[in-house]
């Protein structure tokens, strides 16, 4: 299959995002005060799957230990770039105001950013004319056409493995200890983006890491899936859909 493509700067991409940004790059973007959220899932993980799958591999790369009550789990953490509206680097003219050091993720786009997911044009926000057959190939068969798209994806995946234990050592720091069941939704944690940078210039400089594995709740907004959490063992708590919490399902007590 060959995908053509070629950017129509309409800005929708821009918009009403949460973009995934490096340790680094949210140093740089909380740091300016911009909002930096922390996003965060638990895995429960009693024990490695046997035989591994390439999901339980990047599963496991992409987290790292905790507790729930009686279970042994794995938090992921996502820090994303939050702007409910337009950008703060996004000119009148839907240009970008920080082009030379925008994030990884705004160079990527349309392309995916996690390995093992697949996409198509019709699942992202770029108009059909940017998908004319006339325009340059982004993809031909499977394979991305420009070697330094594929050299920027690379390195965003590399990083966001390498950042886990910092993100670890961050969540310590800032008593972060609530994720959503994975899957199902994603606990949102907003902290003072002033705040959120210094801790992390703080962890980055210490190579801190973290102590033991934390404890950590697990929340969900399914009722079903509390009462299984529990019989489980895990420290669970039912929440609703909202800022603090992102689900993937509607609200079902
Ligand atoms: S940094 Fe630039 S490219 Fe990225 S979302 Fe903001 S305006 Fe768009
Ligand atoms: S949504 Fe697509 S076409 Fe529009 S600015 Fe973003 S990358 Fe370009």
């Amino acid at each position: 299959m060959t995908i053509h493509f070629d950017c129509t700067q309409c800005g929708k991409c821009c918009h009403n995002l949460r973009l995934t940004l490096s340790v680094d790059e949210a140093i740089t973007w909380a740091g300016r005060g911009h909002a930096v959220q922390i996003l965060a899932e638990a895995l429960p993980w009693p024990a490695d799957p046997e035989p591994e799958t390439p999901q339980s591999v990047y599963d496991k790369a992409r987290s790292f230990p905790g507790t729930s009550g009686d279970i042994p789990v794995r938090i992921a953490i996502a820090l994303v770039a939050y702007h409910d509206g337009p950008c703060p680097h996004l000119q009148p003219d839907m240009r970008c105001g920080n082009y030379e050091a925008r994030p990884r993720i705004c160079r990527i786009y349309p392309l995916e950013r996690r390995p093992l997911t697949a996409w198509t044009p019709q699942d992202r926000l770029c108009p059909p004319e940017a998908w004319d057959d006339d325009l340059p190939v982004l993809v031909r068969d499977g394979e991305i056409a420009d070697p330094e798209a594929v050299s920027i994806i690379e390195a965003h995946r590399r990083v966001a493995l390498e950042d886990v234990p910092d993100l670890a050592a961050a969540c310590e720091a800032l008593g972060v200890d609530k994720a959503a069941f994975a899957n199902e939704g994603l606990a949102v944690h907003a902290p003072d983006p002033l705040l959120l940078a210094e801790t992390l210039q703080s962890v980055r400089d210490s190579a801190r890491c973290p102590t033991a594995a934390r404890s950590w709740t697990i929340l969900t907004n399914r009722g079903q899936t509390l009462s299984l959490l529990q019989q489980a063992g895990c420290l669970a708590e039912l929440v609703t859909q909202g800022p603090d919490y992102l689900g993937s399902f509607a609200d079902e007590a």
